[in-house]
């Protein structure tokens, strides 16, 4: 990152009743796999494809062959894993960041995608589109501070406030969280590469799967979602002391777990004990309702 200046262009997300007939095209970046879609802001899905995330060049050709058969598209959004650099007075913007996904370091996909299809892309995390498709289609309408943490591969997050995506310097990175680890009887160290036993290090779906032995849908041991569900409520029940938002949610493989939900809902009003005054607990630490809503706050962020 060669600038550090923070201006990071907050996207005006588009949304009005009188583009409803104009499409745009949405992205959706994750490790594994690249959702892209072409629809309008009103939510109306037109085409959309799942792209097996391999090599930068095999994978963002894939995606360009996808919009250069679609109808033509306005602009597009890019919700990409991150870390993404966000700061549009750097040289680096719309560039992915330091990550242990083989060969996307430095990969270039705002400019990729811009140069190739010839429309305007912008460009932010995963994450944040999800939580743009929670505000307009999924279950933070009409609440304009809430959470949406996302708890799958790995662990990430985004704030909504004022009813806009926050930015720091760049994007949050409530993944990477300490929550207090040793109170439990816990021995793993962690799998995060930077910070060992961060919240994603100890409670992401890689996590589990390193400290368990099997993938997370595998797992039925009941302790260890015990663990998980205290690991999670900790680390909410500390944003909820922080910011107070009106409402967290949810998403992600490994929050689909049967039970979960309730179990890390006991966390976090253990964490919090009455300190702070909260809705009832199962309103106000909710699972996302709906896995598009992700792609389709990437058309949110799609330029007009
Ligand atoms: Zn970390």
């Amino acid at each position: 990152m060669k600038a550090t200046s923070g201006q990071h262009a907050t996207p005006v997300i588009c949304y009005s009743n009188a583009m409803e007939d104009q499409v745009y095209g949405g992205v959706e970046g994750g490790g594994t796999k690249f959702v892209c879609a072409v629809g309008t802001k009103a939510g109306k899905i037109i085409g959309q494809t799942e792209i097996a995330t391999r090599t930068p060049d095999e994978t963002l050709e894939e995606i360009c062959k996808f919009f250069e058969q679609q109808p033509s598209v306005i602009s597009l959004g890019v919700g990409s894993f991150g870390p993404v650099y966000l700061d549009s007075n750097s040289d680096d913007y719309g560039t992915i960041g330091k990550t242990t996904k083989l060969g996307w370091e430095n990969v270039a996909i705002k400019a990729v995608l811009e140069n190739r299809l010839k429309v305007p892309v912008e460009i932010d995390t995963d994450v944040n589109c999800a939580a743009l498709g929670e505000k307009f289609f999924g279950q933070a309408r009409q609440i304009d501070n809430f959470v949406y943490m996302t708890v799958g591969t790995g662990i990430g997050g985004a704030l909504v406030a004022g009813g806009e995506l926050y930015h720091g310097t760049s994007h949050i990175e409530l993944g990477h969280m300490y929550v207090p680890h040793g109170q439990f009887p816990d021995s793993f160290t962690g799998t995060c590469p930077s910070h060992g036993d961060c919240l994603e290090g100890i409670a992401s779906g890689v996590a589990m799967e390193q400290r368990w032995g099997k993938r997370p849908e595998n797992i039925i041991d009941p302790k260890a979602w015990e663990l998980e569900a205290s690991y999670l409520g900790i680390a909410i029940a500390n944003l909820a002391m922080t910011l107070y938002p009106k409402l967290f949610i949810l998403g992600g493989g490994v929050m689909k777990h049967s039970g979960l939900i309730d179990a890390v809902q006991k966390h976090v009003e253990r964490g919090v004990n009455k300190y702070l005054i909260l809705p009832p607990i199962n309103s106000y630490v909710v699972q996302s309702s709906n896995p598009s809503n992700a792609v389709l706050g990437a058309i949110l962020l799609a330029p007009v």
